[in-house]
């Protein structure tokens, strides 16, 4: 099995400002294995340092290491690669490029979608939610506008950045009352911190808070303290977060998880113990967002998903866009068709 590594640099239309810092390109590692018949499976790594502390250099080095196996390997056994993989890499980003493009490759010998070969029954569309980038009042409400339009039935802002109250309360103005709202603070705030803004944000009233302070223990802590859902995001890949349920509902994302294999069992172990499961991107590429789609459709998540984030990207068409506020799974065999072609274009 030949493997190829590359790096591909993609820009934002504007700056995504969160409580971990600020981004404005991104850095996508493509990972390609192909077999003895010619076929290709794609996947990507998509690590974001400010945000989950893995850097390219990581992802690069373990990936170097994963090539050395899979190009040994006689014959695709999905499973077994990825065991050996994970065995070489400690580095989840790096390990879902390779489950991404060994999923793509094995749907591709199959002739079949992911989707399918994951269980699912259909290609159902996943609702998602719209992601709010300005940080500012008017231009947050601005987007909360064109979202309701668009027909997204969710929005979402981060918090803990600038003038949260006066921003989240023109957002409700123009989304009016039946949209959900969701904030995500990204462990920014303190105890304190938290109780007292989730308080003042109230009146706006939310769906849900993800990671408003940081670890599970305090999340648990601030849970019997307020009223409002709180969700794990980042914590969820602290040893023990899932044991147990420390909270209403759990974030869970391809990169982090190890791919799509790692996110399905994360969500089974989550779902055993009372959690509300939902999918979110770290400003993946459409590899990394088709996966997530047709994990899905497996998993079937009550919640909206925060995979609508494709229409970020500056110059590069989005190939998977949202429609009243729902993402079909691509169609093809593997992850989808084309998806190649995003990551071709300069
Ligand atoms: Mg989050």
């Amino acid at each position: 099995m030949r493997v190829g590594i590359e790096l591909v640099r993609a820009r934002l239309r504007a700056p995504f400002v969160a409580g971990w810092g600020e981004v404005e390109e991104r850095e996508l590692v493509v990972v390609s294995v192909h077999d003895s018949a010619g076929r290709v499976g794609y996947g990507e790594a998509a690590p974001l340092e400010p945000y989950d502390g893995v850097s390219v250099e990581d992802v690069l080095g373990e990936l170097e290491r994963c090539r050395e196996l899979l190009t040994r390997a006689r014959a695709l056994d999905r499973a077994e690669l990825l065991a050996q993989c994970a065995e070489a890499s400690v580095v989840p980003q790096a390990l879902a490029a390779v489950d991404l493009a060994l999923w793509d490759l094995a749907g591709r010998e199959a002739g079949r979608p992911v989707w399918a070969l994951l269980g699912a029954a259909a290609p159902d569309p996943v609702t998602v939610n719209y992601t709010i980038a300005a940080s500012d009042r008017a231009g947050a409400a601005a987007e909360a506008g064109a979202a309701r339009a668009a027909g997204f039935r969710c929005l979402k802002a981060k918090v803990g950045v600038g003038d949260d109250a006066g921003r989240l309360a023109a957002v409700r103005a123009v989304a009016g009352p039946e949209l959900a709202i969701r904030v995500d603070a990204n462990g920014a705030w303190s105890l304190a911190e938290a109780l007292a803004t989730l308080r003042v944000l109230a009146p706006v009233g939310l769906e849900l808070c993800e990671e408003p302070v940081r670890g599970y223990e305090e999340i648990e802590r601030l849970s019997s303290l307020v009223g409002v859902r709180l969700a794990l995001d980042e914590s969820a890949e602290q040893a023990g977060a899932l044991d147990r349920r420390r909270c209403h509902a759990v974030c869970l994302k391809v990169g982090r998880c190890g791919g799509i294999s790692g996110l399905l069992a994360a969500a089974r172990r989550a779902r055993k113990v009372g959690y509300d499961v939902y999918l979110a991107s770290a400003l993946d590429g459409p590899l990394g967002i088709a996966a997530a789609l047709h994990a899905a459709c497996s998993l079937a998540p009550a919640r909206a998903c925060g995979l609508a984030t494709l229409s970020m990207f500056a110059g590069r068409p989005d190939p998977l866009p949202a429609r009243a506020g729902q993402i079909a799974p691509p169609t093809g065999a593997g992850l989808g068709d084309g998806l190649i072609d995003w990551y071709r274009r300069s």
